[in-house]
Formats: C-alpha cells, sequence, structure tokens
C-alpha cells in the first residue's frame, strides 16, 4: 500500500519482510536518513496530538519502521507473520518535507483502516475500487489535515486529487444527460464514491500503481495480519474516547459516518467493536449483543482515572529534534491497569463469551488481565484451557483472594485491581467486595443479577448466550 503516483509501476526490489535486505539496499545518505527519520516522528507526534488518534495507535503498532530506497515512496506492510512494517524512502521523505511527511503517512494508515473495513474480495479486485479508495482517503487526509491541496513534490502536487477525479465524473455525467452529485454528496462515503464513479461511461483508469503493493498481493497486504492490528488501534480509539480524549471521538465518530452502514462487513466491524455507545445507537446488524457494547463502555470508566495515552504539552517536533522517541510520550509514568476476570465453573458460560473476551482484554493497549476460575475455590487458568468445576459457588472466595486474604498455592495476588470481571449465573451468597464500584457482573441467561439490585449497587449486564 505504498503512497506512490510518481514512479509507477515499480515492483519492490528486494524481499520487502527482509529488514535486513532493506536496510542493505542501496542505502542513502546517512544525513538524509537522519533527516527522513526525524520528520517521520515529528509527523507521527502531531498525530497523537491533535491531528489522527487512529494513526497514531496504528503506528504505535507498526514499531518497525524502516528507511530504505527498496521502495520509491512509503508503505505499510502487512506480512503474514502479524506484523506491520513501515517502509519509508528517506529521499522521498525529505523531498516532501514534514507537511508532506504527514499527508503520506495519514493515506498510508487510512488504507489499512480502509481495507480493514473493506475486506470484501469482489470489491478488492475491481481497479474502479482502488481509484474509489484513493479518492476518498485523500478527501479525508485534506479535510482532517486541514490542506488546501495535496502533498507537492518538487513543484507538482502527488497523488489523486479528489477535486479533478470529480470534475471528469461530473463532466462526464453530464455528457451523458445524467445528473451527478455536487462534490459534497459524491464524497460523502467511502461507498459513494465508488457507487457514483460506477456511473461514469467512460470510467477514469487509476493510475498505474497508485498503491504498488495493493496491485502485488503477494507484496504484503495479509488480511490478517491487517485486521488485527487495525481493530486493535480501533479499540484503543474508542476506548481513549470514552476517557474522554475529545480527538478520538471526533475522529471516530467521522470514520463510522463514512462507513457504517455502507457494507455488510463495514456494519459488523463497527458492531463487534461496541462503537454504538459513542453516538447512542445500535448497530445495524442485529448480531452484536447488547451487553458486549455495554461492557466496552463499563471497562473504559473503570480503566479511566490515570489517563495512560499521556501527551507531553510541549510540541512533540522539539522532542523529536532532542533525539527522543515520540512513542514513548505514550508510555508515560502511569502503570498498567490490572484487570481480573473471573469465570465460574458452575455456571454455564457459552465458550464464545470467553473467547470474546479473552480477545478484547488482549487488544486493550496498557491492561494486563489475570484470568481466574472459581467454584468453592479460586484457580488461576489460561483462556482457552480446560477449566473444571468442583462443588459449591463462592464469590466470597474470589474477593477474598483480589482482596489479598487468601493464597493460592501459596501465592497470594499482589496486585491491585482496577476492575474486576465476574462471569457467572449468579447463584451464590450474595457479597460486598471493598470496592464495589471496580466490580463488573456478567450474569448468564436464567441466572440471578443480583448486584444489579444490591446495596451498593455494582454493574451488572445479563449476557444473552444464544446461537452464535
Ligand atoms: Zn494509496
Amino acid at each position: 500500500m505504498a503512497y506512490d503516483a510518481t514512479t509507477a509501476g515499480h515492483r519492490p526490489v528486494v524481499d520487502l519482510a527482509d529488514r535486513r535486505a532493506l536496510e542493505r539496499w542501496r542505502p542513502a545518505e546517512p544525513e538524509v536518513v537522519e533527516e527522513a527519520r526525524r520528520l517521520k516522528e515529528a509527523a507521527l507526534l502531531d498525530f497523537g496530538l491533535t491531528e489522527s488518534v487512529v494513526a497514531s495507535w496504528i503506528y504505535a503498532k507498526c514499531p518497525q519502521q524502516i528507511p530504505t530506497t527498496a521502495v520509491a515512496t512509503a508503505a505499510v506492510v502487512a506480512s503474514g507473520d502479524g506484523t506491520c512494517p513501515l517502509l519509508y524512502n528517506p529521499e522521498f521523505f525529505v523531498r516532501l518535507g514534514l507537511a508532506g511527511v504527514k499527508f503520506v503517512l495519514f493515506h498510508e494508515a487510512r488504507h489499512l483502516v480502509h481495507r480493514h473495513l473493506f475486506a470484501d474480495p469482489e470489491l478488492r479486485e475491481d481497479p474502479l475500487f482502488t481509484l474509489a479508495a484513493e479518492v476518498s482517503i485523500n478527501h479525508v487526509a485534506l479535510v482532517r489535515l486541514g490542506r488546501t491541496g495535496l502533498p507537492v513534490l518538487d513543484g507538482a502536487p502527488t497523488g489523486v486529487d479528489p477535486h479533478e477525479v470529480h470534475r471528469d465524473y461530473a463532466a462526464d455525467l453530464t455528457d451523458q444527460g445524467l445528473e451527478p452529485l455536487g462534490y459534497d454528496d459524491f464524497v460523502e462515503t467511502d461507498m459513494t464514491v465508488f457507487n457514483e464513479l460506477k456511473r461514469m461511461k467512460h470510467p477514469p483508469t487509476p493510475p498505474v500503481a497508485v498503491c504498488a503493493h495493493l496491485a502485488d498481493p503477494g507484496a504484503g497486504a495479509d488480511q490478517e495480519t491487517i485486521d488485527e492490528t487495525v481493530s486493535s488501534a480501533l479499540l484503543n480509539t474508542l476506548l481513549a474516547a470514552r476517557r474522554g480524549h475529545p480527538g478520538a471521538e471526533q475522529e471516530l465518530l467521522d470514520l463510522m459516518d463514512r462507513t457504517d452502514g455502507t457494507s455488510e462487513h463495514a456494519s459488523k466491524v463497527w458492531g463487534r467493536l461496541g462503537a454504538g455507545t459513542l453516538r447512542g445507537e445500535t448497530a445495524r446488524t442485529g448480531k452484536v449483543d447488547w451487553w458486549q457494547r455495554w461492557l466496552v463502555d463499563v471497562l473504559a470508566t473503570k480503566l479511566r482515572e490515570g489517563e495512560r495515552l499521556v501527551y507531553p504539552k510541549k510540541r512533540g517536533a522539539l522532542l523529536a529534534a532532542l533525539g527522543h522517541d515520540p512513542m514513548l510520550s505514550r508510555r508515560g509514568a502511569e502503570r498498567e491497569k490490572v484487570l481480573v476476570i473471573a469465570y465460574d465453573t458452575s455456571g454455564s458460560m457459552p465458550d464464545w463469551v470467553v473467547e470474546w473476551l479473552t480477545k478484547l482484554v488482549g487488544e486493550i493497549d496498557g491492561v494486563s488481565a489475570h484470568w481466574l476460575s472459581f467454584d468453592g475455590v479460586v484457580m488461576p487458568f489460561r483462556p482457552g484451557e480446560r477449566v473444571y468445576g468442583g462443588g459449591g459457588t463462592s464469590f466470597q472466595a474470589v474477593a477474598d483472594y483480589v482482596e489479598g486474604r487468601t493464597a493460592v498455592g501459596g501465592v497470594p495476588f499482589e496486585e491491585t485491581a482496577d476492575a474486576v470481571v465476574m462471569l457467572t449465573d449468579g447463584y451464590a451468597p450474595h457479597i460486598t467486595p471493598a470496592e464495589p464500584d471496580k466490580w463488573i457482573w456478567l450474569i448468564t441467561e436464567g441466572g440471578d443479577d443480583w448486584p444489579d439490585h444490591h446495596t451498593p449497587q455494582m454493574a451488572c449486564h445479563r449476557v444473552t448466550t444464544g446461537d452464535r
């Protein structure tokens, strides 16, 4: 997925998954590499500060960022081993300057999001869809980054100009005696661009290699890796939004407006993420249960205090100039949040609930998860392991362990939990934990949701356990 409009048609000259080969291949002058790296870091820090929380998270999940002349421009490659290296040509970045580098990095990150939301192979094979993606990505980049034009390289704008494509489209439709949409309606969603381009009698052919790697699936667009990286970035952006980060909320809402409901797959992705809570709506697909959205929301609240996504107050270019890695800023001094998930082996929690929760928890950055199974006693377990129930059920056993009064196999729980999720049918003597506001109860169907009307009341929701 390379931002590539100037040197079209070039196939990669080395294996893009081979980091050493990439760095060895005709390296640029050291001072060019250094300047390019500085520009890249300054751009990424600006994303985190103000411009694109989503892109900031995506690059945080692409820690390999490799200057190489083996690509003509820049590309985020999703390789089969689950990593997403960013490859960038240092000379290209230096010629672009900071504004241009930001545009290109935003463009590349957005490609991954686009690919995640519109994964349908039939769409992907349509060259017009490729062009439509360029149009909508560049439209969003212009708006989001507050630009009036594409980045300029050697005096000429580079990339697909959405306004130009729209002018051609309007002329084509007018020639056919049809009514074209105005620019704003034309670019309203990612799919309107595609659908409107299809109405053209002579649709424009995309520049040969607008995105070299998209045209060459062998060169690194592994769908699973893209899905993993992007869904994790979106989830963390959603959590940041729920914790009160206005930039994250705005960007996510914009992105949802452009994509949710425009394809079945996109709606499913948003529904699964539980992002409906952001705008107080149910996703259009009926498949996602309310409790899942509810849990994402509640977790965000419980894990809030001590915001981990800490941005430095001063402009990041300064930090970058001093040689600091801008990504450090998001680690901050904040300790990891501790999440306990306790699973009642006497209840009948379907496997998919545990699987879903495992994936969700695994994708939340800055959280360490402790999984417990319990009946009358507590046993730590790893998700995926079989857990066996014994006799009796005791919530108190969980509270005693989590609050440090008992040990398992002689080992006490030495952390302070920020949130405790209880998966249970609710049938056991009621308890009042030391910090009830940290407890979240997920009750199986037919179970007893007493924590909902306990004093003090605790976060509680019924899990729908029907067919999946
Ligand atoms: Zn592109």
